[in-house]
């Protein structure tokens, strides 16, 4: 960006928190002003919530940034605080998770039984001749074991580098070789789309060339034919005829826990390095914050796969560690009809909902009715992250989801992050839709120009955060280089989250999107989100995507690509005249410089694996390229259709 970003859109909308929720938060307006008079103490007061084998000498050593030690010289077990130490309080008995096959099985798991199979699965890979310190790939659907393993390894000290199971063979290959993995745990397949989805044979296909690998554990999920070969070990004749027996030994704080690849919605992903005690105490802290999470009462569930970050911090860690129920959901949300999440709502009664832009955009395609067809009165908190939430996609939410009077907390954050960093708290906070607000206590988040200041009030520019914060990223695994070079180089002694946002009239935060995706019309900088935003703000728009593509007059011109609600007819004039209503309609609402030179129609858009709308392609499109690199797309004959619509458009 040469110059600030343009700040465009106006939303003056703003919802104070329900009094009943604001009278019984976990947590108050008070936390702000704690963490800002010993931000240190504050964050150990937040690790004192879990249990240590040994105290720690010291809170932050930040003496070779930016390389950061929490908790130095502190001792504890992840497992254990995710499970032990509830079964030990009397809570054996109580559901952990309420698991839910596609296909409509289910599970119901206590913690006790979580627990042991998780000492089970702890003995399996110490006899497997896992050790503290080694890596352990797990590539698997959303089953209950994927959260096992994840717990297992966490116990015996193995890092877990957890790979999506909709990844390629080259992909996982690519994850185990660079983490030197030496054992992979997977299952026979999974269901999607009402079909069981294997997994094994991309296994088998990775495997092979990866040297390091010795074992390959296998859940039988489906039951259909896998090939075998003298590495395999069924999870049931291993795992499941275990010893339940396992003490659970204590760990450094600085001992590596995960390594997770970014989602690579821009780049060649990056394995990101997290440890013990830091990550552990802001994933389980900000589950208590910003969820307001009451382990007694509540039935939480977020719908993220257990392969991104919040399914680590979100479904696994953070509601563990406080002794959640919850619910885990192995499919798509439209199989077998496009209500079965609601479906789901009701019939486990879930009371907080955490949930991706790209699904509520979904359902705003689907159209309201659907939500409407179920008891959701069971609700009493909304949750979103992944990429900023259109205004008119927040409303709709809260409106057709929440009964027009839930709180909804938009949260943003990322793998680096490793827990929610800037997010409304939801006994506290007046949100205001499209906003994630303000920084969690304890974090020091800013919006800097490009020589590194702070932009005043209703400026744009870079976001970044000034303080270290306890989940941050130790490093990238194995290229300590590549670390400092993308996220401590760009401004000094800050790190750069890579992406674009403004501070309001109030101070509050917008995120305005990524920074590579930020165009430059005639000089002006303006966001992808804001035109996006102003284009799902009319009433026949579901979803759309901006991009900036080379003009010979205005250097770069907006290009949209849009997705129209269920019921819009779109055929013939009747499109033509929609293209002219929506161009109008962006310029009357952010400014004429913010008209798109052109808008197609378009019945999907390229997402990554992880439902984050791809620019990168869809700027290839805008300029005539043929398309880059397409192995993140979730759907890759939709930019075949994108592209033959293309030649039509205007
Ligand atoms: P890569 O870094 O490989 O390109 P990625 O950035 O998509 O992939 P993640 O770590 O899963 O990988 O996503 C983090 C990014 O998602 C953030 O940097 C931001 O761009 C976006 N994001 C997440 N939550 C929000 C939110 N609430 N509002 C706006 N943007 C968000
Ligand atoms: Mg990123």
């Amino acid at each position: 960006m040469s110059e600030a970003l343009a700040n465009l859109l106006n939303e003056t909308r703003q919802f104070p928190p329900p009094a009943e929720l604001a009278a019984h938060a976990n947590v108050t307006i008070d936390a702000y002003a704690e963490a800002e008079a010993d931000r240190l103490a504050f964050w150990a007061k937040q690790a004192d919530r879990l249990a240590w084998s040994k105290k720690w000498d010291e809170v932050l050593d930040w003496s070779n940034p930016p390389f950061a030690k929490w908790f130095v010289g502190g001792q504890l077990n992840v497992a254990y605080n995710c499970l032990d130490r509830h079964v030990e309080a009397g809570l054996g008995d109580k559901v952990a998770i309420h698991w839910e096959g596609e296909p409509g099985d289910t599970r119901t798991i206590t913690y006790a039984e979580l627990h042991e199979l998780t000492c089970r699965a702890a003995n399996a890979l110490t006899d497997l001749g896992v050790t503290a310190g080694d890596r352990v790939a797990i590539y698997l659907p959303m089953i209950p074991e994927a959260a096992v393993a994840m717990l297992a390894c966490a116990r015996v000290g193995a890092a877990h580098s957890v790979v999506f199971g909709g990844f390629s063979a080259d992909s996982l290959s690519n994850r185990i070789q660079d983490a030197s993995a030496k054992v992979v745990i997977t299952a026979d397949g999974g269901y999607r789309r009402g079909k069981p989805s294997a997994l094994k044979p991309t296994v088998d296909e990775a495997v092979a060339s990866c040297p390091s690998v010795e074992h390959v554990l296998v859940v039988r999920r489906t039951g259909e034919d896998v090939a075998w070969s003298d590495k395999d070990h069924w999870w049931h004749e291993t795992v499941e005829t275990a010893s339940a027996e396992h003490t659970a030994q204590p760990f450094d704080s600085e001992h590596p826990l995960f390594i997770l690849y970014t989602s690579g919605t821009t780049a060649r992903p990056k394995g990101i390095l997290h440890t013990t005690g830091g990550y552990l105490t802001q994933a389980s802290y900000t589950t208590h914050a910003v969820f307001d999470l009451k382990p007694e009462t509540d039935v939480y569930w977020c719908t993220a796969d257990i392969g991104w970050v919040t399914g680590h911090s979100y479904i696994v860690y953070g509601p563990l560690s406080n002794g959640a129920t919850q619910v885990m959901y192995e499919g798509t949300p439209d199989t077998p009809h496009k209500g079965r999440f609601w479906e789901i709502v009701d019939k486990y009664k879930v009371s907080i909902l955490y949930t991706a832009p790209t699904l509520i955009r979904t359902m705003m395609k689907w159209g309201e009715d659907i939500p409407a067809g179920f008891d959701l009165s069971s609700l009493r908190l909304l949750g979103s992250v992944g990429e900023p939430i259109n205004p008119e996609a927040w409303i709709w939410y809260r409106q057709h989801v929440g009964r027009g009077e839930l709180p909804v907390v938009d949260t943003w954050w990322q793998t680096e992050t490793g827990a929610i960093m800037i997010s409304p708290l939801p006994g506290v906070t007046a949100a205001k839709p499209g906003s994630a607000m303000t920084p969690l206590p304890g974090i020091v988040a800013d919006v800097v120009d490009d020589q590194g200041q702070s932009v005043p009030n209703g400026g744009g520019g870079y976001l970044v955060l000034r303080e270290p914060w306890p989940s941050m990223l130790r490093t990238i695994w194995g290229d300590d280089d590549r670390f400092i070079e993308t996220y401590w180089s760009r401004f000094q002694g800050m790190y750069f989250a890579g992406d674009g946002a403004k501070k309001d009239d109030d101070g509050h935060i917008w995120l305005l999107g990524r920074v590579d995706d930020v165009m430059l019309v005639s000089g002006h900088n303006i966001s992808t989100t804001e035109v996006e935003s102003a284009l799902v703000s009319h009433p026949s728009v579901a979803e759309a995507a901006v991009v900036g593509a080379t003009d010979p007059t205005t250097g770069q011109a907006i290009v949209a690509f849009a997705i129209p609600r269920g019921s819009t007819d779109i055929s013939g004039d009747a499109g033509e005249q929609l293209i002219a209503d929506l161009r109008n309609h962006v310029s009357k609402t952010l400014g004429p410089i913010a008209k798109p030179r052109q808008i197609m129609l378009v019945p999907e858009l390229p997402k990554t694996r992880s439902g984050k709308i791809m620019r990168r392609l869809l700027r290839d499109v805008a300029e005539n390229r043929s398309l880059g690199d397409v192995t993140t797309l979730q759907d890759s004959s939709v930019m075949d259709l994108i592209s033959s619509g293309m030649s039509g458009a205007k």
